[in-house]
């Protein structure tokens, strides 16, 4: 059992002043993991005030008093790499070979990362006899989902600290485990009291409480597009900065001459591995109407052979869904799926057997999709696949761009050259050509109703400062 009822709010744990105790469960076999404090408004002040205090001296440090000080928690979370793992797969149910070989590994990236621009950023330029400063925007309120916890809480931590910004991390309520070891990574690297806070909450309470502080300067949020709304009229009055990483449904590209084995590879993954639950999976492929009855013959028994169970076990392939509401929500999607026509290649509604007590799902496929339905549109976060048929390259472009998000985006083309002439035409932040790795070193953000603001890398930093010119100086 796990007890996550105490914050880490200026260099100690300590007990909430308000709000109440949450349960929570694993996501593949409904048995209680531990609880977790759902903080109030109250307690999100103590943060943002110890942050504050911290801001005064933490601020003023130097870039190689900052990589002294990330190196050390880069030690700290390399002796603690394990433990983050299986707090990840016992939270939200990834596969702990996933966990062990990409959450964590992600995560530790950006710390690697964040000293690396530190190492080479320019805070302070001369031109014209004008000084120009990049300072530290101020505190930074983080708010983070549960579906890649140790990559967003590591990611935007650090790039907050290399920018000289103490924070104030409100995590998912649903994943306080990995939160809660990261935590305990920055209390043994000697982080100052007060330049990283810890609060447990939910998004109505702790969450709005944190996006309308007078005292958070910056808030970087990543999520769903309804919660980001919802930050964005409560930091409104205030005028803060608000950084947004939002949902996807992201186009998977397949021209004439792609290699489907290309093609499936990346549907494993980027999508099954982790259940669907990935704001960059490539939920919409679009096949050439010749070869679609080739590429499904490829793509099926794939997914059937899918090795679906317990994330405990290093066999598993792909785990459950994180919870109950998010189970509903994708057999919800099935069954529209279903109801609007679409082709029902394999998969579908209910749980696979002999897996009935968690949250899982059947890795599902829909065919003949026409980009105006529901499942095509909306962001499902499950393991459902529409694929969508069509004639020409440009048609193809245009239905990879007829969607409110513009997250990610992947091409596959046996010729490089018209695989990035596609690449180029699509909207979207990031685009992945055949088998290339995502560089992890890269800004990552979206398009249109995918968010604003890039984080990760220089940008992720940048997010974090002000400009300041000294006309004079
Ligand atoms: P969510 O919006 O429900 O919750 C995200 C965080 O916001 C949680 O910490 C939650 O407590 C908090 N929150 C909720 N309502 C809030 C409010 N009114 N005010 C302040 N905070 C609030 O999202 P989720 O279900 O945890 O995560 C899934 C979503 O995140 C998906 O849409 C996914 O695509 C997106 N996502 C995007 C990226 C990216 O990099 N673009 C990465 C991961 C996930």
């Amino acid at each position: 059992m796990r007890e996550n009822t105490t914050l880490y709010i200026d260099g100690t744990w300590t007990e909430p002043v308000e709000g109440s105790v949450l349960e929570l469960t694993h996501p593949a076999d409904g048995n209680v993991t531990g609880r977790v404090a759902l903080a109030g408004a109250a307690d999100v002040d103590r943060a943002v005030t110890a942050a504050a205090r911290a801001f005064t001296t933490y601020s003023r440090t130097s870039p190689a008093e900052r990589i002294a000080l990330l190196e050390r928690v880069l030690s700290e979370f390399d002796r603690r790499t394990e433990d983050l793992a299986q707090a990840v797969t016992e939270e939200m149910g990834a596969p702990l070979s996933l966990a062990r070989g990409a959450h964590v590994p992600s995560g530790r990236m950006q710390i690697v990362t964040a000293i690396e621009v530190l190492k080479e950023y320019v805070f302070e330029e001369s031109r014209n006899g004008t000084a120009i400063r990049h300072e530290p925007a101020g505190v930074a309120g983080l708010i983070t989902p549960w579906n890649f916890p140790v990559l967003q809480v590591a990611g935007k931590t650090a790039s907050a600290l290399a920018a000289g910004c103490p924070v104030v991390l409100k995590p998912s309520e649903l994943t306080p485990y990995s939160a809660a070891v990261f935590a305990e990574i920055m209390d043994a690297a000697d982080v100052p009291a007060g330049v990283f806070n810890l609060v447990y909450g939910d998004g109505a309470t702790a969450g709005t409480a944190l996006s309308s502080h007078p005292g958070v300067d910056v808030v970087s949020f990543t999520g769903s597009l309804a919660s980001a709304a919802k930050v964005s009229v409560a930091a409104a009055p205030t005028m803060k900065r608000v950084h947004t990483e939002l949902g996807g449904k992201s186009p998977h590209v397949l021209l004439p001459d792609a290699d489907f084995a290309i093609a499936v590879a990346t549907v494993h993954q980027w999508m099954m591995a982790m259940t669907g639950q990935l704001c960059s999976a490539p939920t919409r492929t679009l096949v050439p109407r010749a070869r679609l009855e080739e590429f499904l013959s490829v793509l099926v028994p794939s997914l059937e052979a899918l090795r679906v169970g317990d994330p405990r076990s290093t066999e598993t392939s792909m785990g459950p869904l994180v919870s109950e509401k998010q189970w509903q929500i994708v057999q919800g999607y099935i069954r529209e799926g279903m109801a609007a026509g679409a082709r029902l290649v394999t998969g579908g509604p209910g749980k696979p057997e002999g897996l009935e007590s968690g949250h899982f799902v059947r890795p599902t496929v829909f065919a003949d999709v026409d980009n105006t339905m529901v499942i095509a549109r909306e962001e499902i976060f499950g393991p459902v696949m529409s694929v969508i048929a069509y004639d020409t390259v440009d048609e193809a472009v245009a239905i990879a761009n007829d969607t409110p998000y513009g997250l990610a985006a992947y091409v596959v083309g046996a010729d490089l050259d018209r695989a990035k002439a596609v690449a180029a035409r699509v909207r979207a932040g990031a685009v992945l050509v055949n088998d290339a790795e995502l560089d992890w070193t890269a800004p990552w953000g979206g398009y249109k109703q995918s968010g604003n603001g890039r984080e990760f890398g220089v940008d992720g930093m940048s997010g974090f400062l002000e400009t300041k010119v000294v006309h004079g100086g």
